[in-house]
């Protein structure tokens, strides 16, 4: 199969299909109602999928934003694969090609090039969310991500059949929860629809919405050469991810937020790592770094004023500005 339409049947089965079943879920959900082992299914599976994107996925494999033990690297290959959003060397090697050409044209999930007013910005938005994962030209990973390739637990991790592989168990997981509390089919149903399917299709567009949204609407205190953003609205569901123009200021940083008001559990989930001996050599930086890459001298004066160190200035841009 070559790679156009292995994204194709990537995009039917991972993103088509979990946003059908989510709708039919609610569906099924409303008539069977949800007990609380549902509840602690949808949790569980939602925080260990986003610890896997945010933490794994995202700081770690595009980034290398920490240092971590061998059995830890796998086990976060695992948990962000039962997220669907493709495997550990696509998933980095778009983004760091992301980084590398963000918003501009050769970007491949920008939402700034779908053309001008109200209905560009709607397609743009649509096509960062999701559209873009139809047909894209995949950025050469020897180029962008060669060390993925060169380390035997990733490539063993993510070839396409045990990716598959952990998608499934990702719906299986809170199904055999549920079924095996209650001892019936119907509850592996509530947990298979609410932890499985349901909470892979939130977590999904929980991280898509920081390709659109947050390079689209938000604040952005500092200058990242492209329109990323800081959006407080979701940075709890996506672990600390929204404050993007944070991180696109310093890509390297464990820790997104720059203020004390700026939650970022992920850094916290790094932290409480780091004091077990799983994680070490957490970067972040310094409010010398902040304060030089800091919009303007007025966004600085408004900062110290606010008597927020090296954070975010309380000005707002919108897109294109
Ligand atoms: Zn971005
Ligand atoms: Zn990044």
């Amino acid at each position: 199969m070559n790679i156009s339409a292995m994204q194709k049947r990537h995009f039917i089965l991972l993103d088509v299909v979990p946003f059908l079943g989510a709708l039919l879920g609610i569906v099924v959900l409303a008539r069977t109602g949800v007990q609380a082992v549902d509840l602690v299914g949808l949790l569980l599976m939602w925080f260990v999928t986003v610890v896997g994107i945010e933490l794994g996925y995202h700081r770690y494999f595009s980034h290398q934003a920490f240092q971590v033990r061998p059995w830890l690297k796998g086990l976060l290959v695992v948990f962000a694969s039962m997220g669907g959003q493709g495997s550990v060397i696509a998933w980095a090697t778009n983004h760091i090609h992301h980084h590398r050409f963000s918003d501009q044209p050769q970007d491949t999930h920008t939402p700034l090039h779908s053309g001008e007013g109200v209905l560009g910005r709607l397609k743009g938005f649509l096509h960062a969310q999701v559209l873009w994962k139809w047909s894209y030209r995949p950025p050469l990973p020897d180029k962008f991500a060669l060390w993925l390739y060169r380390d035997p637990i990733i490539t063993r991790l993510s070839k396409t059949r045990i990716y598959y592989g952990w998608v499934l168990l990702g719906l299986a997981l809170p199904a055999a929860l549920s079924g095996l509390w209650d001892m019936s089919w119907e509850g592996a149903l509530r947990g298979f629809l609410l932890g499985g399917v349901i909470r892979l299709f939130a977590t999904q567009q929980g991280t898509f919405l920081i390709n659109s949204l947050c390079h689209l609407a938000g604040t952005q205190p500092y200058n990242s050469k492209d329109n990323s953003r800081n959006n407080a609205g979701f940075a709890l569901v996506t672990l600390g991810g929204a404050w993007h123009n944070n991180h696109h200021a310093f890509p390297k940083s464990g820790k997104n937020s720059h203020a004390w008001w700026q939650i970022d559990y992920g850094y916290g989930v790094l932290k409480v790592a780091e004091q077990l001996g799983w994680v070490w050599d957490i970067h972040t930086v310094s409010q010398e770094d902040r304060q030089r890459k800091l919009k303007s001298a007025g966004a600085i004066t408004k900062t110290r004023a606010a008597g927020i160190s090296g954070g975010e200035a309380p000005h707002e841009n919108t897109a294109g500005s």
